[in-house]
């Protein structure tokens, strides 16, 4: 089968063929590492990992890189309040991005993330050439590229060009959507900000010249797949694009993929909205993180998600019930002959065709579900292929299926817990206390989520 995905640039469905056989250059744009990334952002970064598992199981070896913005007006203004040097400061949050990310399964790109602080010679290289080439200009110390100089300014957000503001310029890092204006690729140094020293003034990086720099710097131009949020469709990508483009006269990326937003309420969660939770916040309710992994694989990348803790709640329950599917073919394989000349190969087809139409997860679910059904229907079943395909499925959903193990718990601490349930539905707290502390004598720990109540041994 082959791969389709949604290339904002053609607005279609396109078949996707890599420049090189069997390899894939993939960049997406990382956070900005001035305090803990968001659910919303983190759907993003999982719908990447689900692209990036596609074509892993596709055979393709996927180069990804992945950047992480260390300086900024934000983390600048952050590390500043935080009286902490930036780099000390950035590298806190760009940890706590790669500890979140683990817990979500999601994989490392193929290289640490590449910070903006270590490849200022690239940016610098770069705008020497625009300016060169007549496509920017210096104003009181900062460069700008002209956007009124680069004819295809605005194809990949389809831009009206009458709405171009040429000559207007903006030199902040917090974009308006809708003016197209003259952007800024090096910032004049300012008293007490980091800066460093270049040929057209000392300064610092605009944040659209990172990516373009960087994604060259390890991909090379053109690479294939571009991606990231819708919101960064413009100005940042369009912005990569003129810069890029214009230096070197050949095509960016072939594809650019731009994930939709997670909402709260209707609209997008966004720090400056106030309306954010971070993956610590669903921790602290006691949520897995897979289950917002679950959560997010259950809308596909393109429709707009809105984040309700009922609906995380119901992606715990539907979650944990496809552990104990995994539990229960474990239990049956060991002990069922293997039947290698069956396989559950309608299903495995089904599945991934859904991926293949455009990373169509909710419709990947559908058929697992199916999958469960009609196994929990039949009179002869195959644990072994069940189990297998379940881990081939998990390939690219990253459930950790392959990580589940049968938990023996013994028959006198099942006793224990079920008699402390009776006694939490009787309202009767103190029993119920006496009962999770004798649990935990005898080693072992109860947790209570809001889908209700499980076991395991203490560390
Ligand atoms: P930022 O740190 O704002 O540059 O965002 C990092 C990534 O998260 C980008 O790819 C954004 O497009 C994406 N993003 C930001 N807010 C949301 C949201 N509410 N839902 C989904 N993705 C988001
Ligand atoms: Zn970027």
């Amino acid at each position: 089968m082959s791969l389709k995905l949604y290339n904002t640039f053609s607005r279609k469905k396109e078949v996707f063929k890599p420049l090189k056989k069997g390899f894939v250059g993939l960049y997406t744009c990382g956070p900005t590492v001035y305090n803990y990334v968001h659910i919303g952002n983190l759907r993003t970064y999982i719908f990447e990992d689900v692209l990036r598992r596609t074509l892993e199981a596709h055979g393709y070896t996927v180069q990804h890189i992945m950047n992480v913005t260390d300086v900024d007006d934000k983390t600048i203004a952050a590390s500043k309040h935080a009286k902490k040097d930036l780099s000390v400061f950035t590298k806190e949050y760009e940890k706590a991005f790669g500890d979140d990310s683990a817990k979500l399964n999601i994989l490392a790109p193929t290289r640490p993330f590449v910070r903006a602080t270590e490849h200022i010679p690239a940016m610098i290289m770069l705008i020497q050439k625009l300016l060169r080439k007549n496509y920017a200009y210096e104003k009181g110390g900062s460069v700008y590229f002209d956007i009124s100089k680069f004819a295809p300014y605005g194809k990949l957000a389809h831009l009206d060009k009458k709405g171009l503001k040429a000559g207007a310029r903006i030199d902040v890092d917090e974009y308006a959507k809708d003016a197209a204006q003259d952007f800024v690729l090096w910032k004049a140094a300012k008293a007490g900000e980091p800066s460093w020293p270049a040929p057209f003034g000392s300064g610092r990086p605009g944040w659209h010249i990172e990516c373009s720099a960087m994604a060259t710097a390890y991909l090379k131009q053109p690479f294939d797949i571009h991606a990231g949020g819708v919101d960064l469709i413009f100005p940042h990508h369009e912005n990569e694009i003129a810069q890029s483009e214009a230096a070197y006269n050949k095509p960016f990326a072939r594809y650019w993929l731009h994930g939709e937003h997670l909402l709260v309420d209707g609209e997008k969660m966004s720090k400056s909205l106030g309306n954010t939770y971070t993956l610590r916040d669903i921790e602290k309710k006691e949520f897995t993180p897979l289950s917002l992994r679950y959560l997010v694989l259950m809308a596909h990348y393109r429709t707009k998600l809105n984040f309700t803790w009922q609906s995380l709640k119901s992606a715990q329950q539907a979650y944990r019930e496809l552990v104990e599917f995994t539990k229960e073919l474990i239990a049956e394989k060991s002990a069922a002959p293997i039947k290698t000349a069956h396989s559950y190969a309608s299903y495995e087809k089904k599945f991934f065709a859904a991926l293949d139409d455009d990373l169509n997860t909710p419709k990947a679910l559908a058929v697992l579900w199916q999958f469960i059904r009609a196994y929990h229907k039949a009179k002869t079943t195959y644990p072994n292929a069940a189990y297998a395909l379940l881990l081939k499925c998990d390939a690219v959903l990253g459930l950790e299926f392959a990580e589940v193990t049968l938990l023996k718990i013994p028959l006198a601490i099942q006793q224990l817990a079920e008699k402390r349930e009776q006694f939490r539905t009787e309202k009767k707290w103190q029993e119920a206390d006496a009962l999770r502390a004798k649990i935990e004598k005898m080693g072992w720990q109860i947790l209570d989520t809001d889908a209700g109540s499980t076991l395991k041994p203490r560390m």
